[in-house]
């Protein structure tokens, strides 16, 4: 895993360690594409096809993110 120390510096809480809501909450996100990624292609990649692996892998989080980001705007977009 390579996505810790670029993140942390985006911090708008330093001393909270990570642990503000803001980084909490990424965490979280992060988790959860990562999860539905794995799934994705546990389900539907030759697993001994390591190209194929990635290049599903690539394309699962693209779709994933996006759609997290789509909902947000959405949830937010809603109080307005
Ligand atoms: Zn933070």
């Amino acid at each position: 895993m390579s996505l810790s120390s670029s993140r942390a510096a985006a911090c708008v809480m330093p001393d909270a360690a990570g642990l503000c809501p803001h980084c909490a909450y990424r965490r979280s996100t992060d988790l959860l594409v990562e999860e539905a990624v794995d799934l994705a292609v546990a389900v539907r990649a030759d697993l001994n096809d390591p190209v194929q692996v990635s290049e599903l892998r690539q394309r699962c989080e693209t779709g994933t993110r996006a759609l997290l980001a789509a909902v947000c705007r959405r949830r937010s977009g809603a109080s307005r």
